[in-house]
């Protein structure tokens, strides 16, 4: 296996003397699907954004996709995240101006997709998460349950190394979080790496490892089975209605 994500003893410092992190290391192989957990202000935004290569560690390192991104100007670094890295978001963070494939087009920009590629890319992109009827429709036509899955096909569509999805059920109901939780399990299937991060241990519980920080410390690293998703959570609206 290769490693997508390597973080070495990383430490954030903030001023005032909080440590959000305080030394953590995490490699994540191709292939993965871990949840990074732990309680609020346990230090996983910091984490985050270390990984995303969206803030730099005070100490420590990060190589992504084989670069080590401690080296490289802030120019390279936007074009390595947009070249390797996918980000999903709790809130979607979708252009309500465009449609669902423009939408998904943008995360080709940064990517050295020429532009005539760009728009079959989007449609399949979005046919993959099962929204190849809703490519025309804006964001406020769409479902929120909808809205992340635009935001996944977008996410996807320059196949990135790794997925980072920050609380991505995080602002849907019961029903919508399950059909994400299930999407995302899928895309894993099919080969993607993703990293999710949430606060939810129920969450957490369902996916093949745990990584949970406390106090921006890696407490513990686990991977095992995985536990099926609760049959009422199923009943109330799984994708297709069956436990994994
Ligand atoms: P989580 O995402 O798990 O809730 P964070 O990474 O946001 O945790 O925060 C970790 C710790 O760092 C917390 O104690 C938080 O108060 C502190 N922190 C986060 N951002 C800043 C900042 N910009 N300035 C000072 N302290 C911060």
């Amino acid at each position: 296996m290769t490693a997508v994500l390597s973080v070495r003893d990383a430490v954030v410092e903030y001023p005032g003397g909080v440590k959000a992190l305080a030394g953590v290391s995490l490699e994540i192989q191709d292939g993965e699907f871990l949840a990074i957990v732990g309680p609020s202000g346990s230090g996983k935004s910091t984490l985050l954004n270390v990984m995303g290569t969206l803030d730099r560690p005070s100490g420590g390192t990060v190589v992504v996709a084989g670069h080590d991104v401690t080296t490289l100007s802030d120019r390279q670094l936007s074009a390595l995240r947009g070249r390797w890295l996918g980000f999903v978001f709790q809130q979607f963070h979708l252009t309500d101006g465009l449609s669902a494939a423009e939408n998904v087009a943008t995360g080709l920009l940064y990517a050295g997709v020429p532009r005539k590629r760009r728009a079959p890319l989007a449609r399949a992109a979005l046919e993959r998460v099962g929204l190849g009827h809703r490519v025309g429709h804006r964001p406020h036509q769409l479902s929120g349950g909808e809205r992340q899955r635009v935001a996944i096909a977008r996410a996807l569509v320059h196949e990135p190394a790794l997925v980072l999805a920050d609380e991505p059920t995080g602002a849907l109901d019961t029903a919508n979080g399950v059909a994400v939780l299930e999407l995302l399990t899928r895309l894993n299937e099919e080969g993607t790496t993703i990293a999710l991060i949430t606060h939810d241990r129920d969450i957490a519980a369902r996916l093949p490892r745990r990584v949970e920080i406390q106090d921006g410390r890696v407490v513990a690293d686990v991977a095992g089975p995985r536990s099926p998703l609760p049959a009422a959570l199923v009943r109330a609206g799984g994708a297709d209605g069956s436990a994994r």
